[in-house]
């Protein structure tokens, strides 16, 4: 991994004595601030402006309370975060995340990562993240809408489909968006469509928005294979996690003739060698909101359940990391590498440890990191706000053609960016350096902003 040069790691000196304890923010801006340092030296207006720095300090983040109450009718306290970070290329644009596990440093690693992201997709969306530390598990349907109605009393007032554009994220589907858009109309007195993505489809929403992150992120894995003339067809795949991004992942490769032999969830996965019942899997997920171990029984035979184990122990040819942050470590990527993975993706946002990517590297295993990979979800978000402006709605082979259009052009851009900038065949210095450089000469345009 290249080192970064005095001025960058200034920065990123900065950026950890401004922002303390926020680990995954750290690592998010170190892993874009090691791949400028060939493009602040051949731009120095860049380094003039102060545009690195500025880019890693948020525009706007807010931060406020979020009370509710309980099926038992006991008061219940959560804090909502909104971290709009970057608005050179449009409105701020990235989803919300309810899990326990949010705080500030979550919500700034996604935001930050958002706008390297929305920048590849070439649509005019700048980025931004927010969420909760409220977790949907266990909760009623009931729970849920008071708590998405108290969210939104508070965060209706920054947003708009000219400011500010959340959707869903781990822990929001389209449930809890249709709560959070029903009293975002009530309350404005507006039916503002495009303020809310992940719509559902009689209410403005988009056709392949569902679908749309682990379908993509199956596309430009295919545009990596026929880059060394390879296919999907007869892989062996692993993809871990068992929530929207992973379920459509496995749909996809399964359609290109890939075969996915295991998921997981926050508990386990489980191996299934016939490949995974796709239909078993989603009425066991999306119906009954249950567990992958659920697969395992109601699927019976050969399937195996393996409790609190890593899914990289098993062997692929192509993995896919769809579930957390920093699920794949060091040791896994090695497992993998020894088990002969050829190709790793992340549907995921930031799901490998920096030590994983560097393994990666070293071992010649081809590696696309989730800003680049996982990018089809918002850019479909945007063909959402694009049918929402022009009170039109596409169908699913034209809109499913658009997403396969786009991931192709951010592979495309990826591997020309990075040979440009000496790199070739790096998709992480591709991906941050060509999301990098758009942002940047719109902030150089704006002035002092
Ligand atoms: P979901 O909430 O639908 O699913 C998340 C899945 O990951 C669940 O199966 C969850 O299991 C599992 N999981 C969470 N933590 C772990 C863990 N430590 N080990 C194994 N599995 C785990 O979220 P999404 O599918 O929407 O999001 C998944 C990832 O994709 C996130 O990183 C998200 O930021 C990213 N992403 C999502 C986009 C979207 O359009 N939805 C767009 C771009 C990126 P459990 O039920 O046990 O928690």
């Amino acid at each position: 991994m290249p080192l970064m040069d005095e001025n960058l790691t200034a920065i990123m000196d900065e950026v950890i004595a401004r922002n303390p304890g926020e680990t995954e923010f750290h690592q998010a801006a170190r892993e874009v601030l090691e791949s400028l340092g060939p493009v602040v030296a051949k731009h120095p207006e860049y380094a003039g402006a102060e545009v690195v720095r500025r880019l890693c300090e948020p525009e706007r983040q807010i931060i406020f309370r979020v009370p509710w109450t309980d099926d038992a009718g006991r008061v219940q306290l959560n804090r909502g975060f909104r971290v709009e970070f970057n608005s050179a290329l449009g409105p701020y644009k990235g989803g919300l995340r309810f899990h326990p596990s949010v705080y500030l440093g979550i919500i700034k690693f996604l935001g930050f990562e958002q706008i390297f992201k929305n920048s590849l997709t070439g649509l005019p969306i700048g980025g931004a993240k927010g969420g909760s530390d409220f977790d949907p598990k266990g909760k009623s349907d009931a729970e849920v809408m008071r708590f998405c109605q108290s969210f939104m009393t508070e965060l209706y007032r920054y947003l708009g489909e000219y400011t500010d554009v959340p959707a869903g994220d781990i822990g929001v589907g389209q449930r809890e968006i249709g709560y959070l858009f029903g009293h975002y109309k009530r309350i404005t007195n507006r039916y503002e469509s495009g303020t809310l993505t992940g719509k559902g489809l009689s209410w403005g929403g988009s056709q392949v928005r569902t679908e749309a992150t682990g379908y993509g992120t199956v596309y430009f894995v295919s545009e990596m294979l026929a880059a060394t003339g390879d296919s999907f067809d007869g892989k062996q795949v692993v993809v871990s996690g068992s929530g929207n991004v992973a379920i459509y992942a496995i749909e996809k490769v399964h359609q290109l003739g890939g075969r996915v032999v295991a998921c997981s969830d926050s508990n386990g996965y489980v191996f299934d060698d016939a490949g995974i019942d796709l239909e078993l899997l989603k009425e066991i997920k999306t119906e009954r909101r249950g567990r992958v171990e659920d697969y395992a029984t109601l699927r019976g035979g050969a399937v195996r359940h393996v409790k609190d184990a890593s899914i990289w122990e098993v062997p692929c040819e192509i993995a896919l990391p769809c579930a957390t942050q920093n699920e794949l470590n060091g040791a896994d990527a090695r497992t993998l590498a020894s088990h002969g993975c050829k190709v790793v993706a992340e549907g995921a946002n930031m799901p490998s440890t920096p030590e994983a990517a560097v393994v990666f590297h070293e071992a010649g295993v081809r590696f696309a990191p989730g800003k680049a990979a996982n990018a089809g979800g918002v850019a479909t978000s945007a063909l959402e706000m694009q049918q929402n402006a022009s009170r039109d709605s596409w169908t699913f082979e034209h809109t499913d053609e658009r997403l396969g259009a786009i991931m192709r052009s951010i592979h495309d851009r990826c591997l020309e960016t990075a040979s440009e900038y000496g790199r070739p065949g790096d998709y992480v210095a591709g991906a941050n350096i060509a999301g990098f450089t758009k942002v940047a000469d719109a902030m150089l345009a704006f002035g002092l902003i």
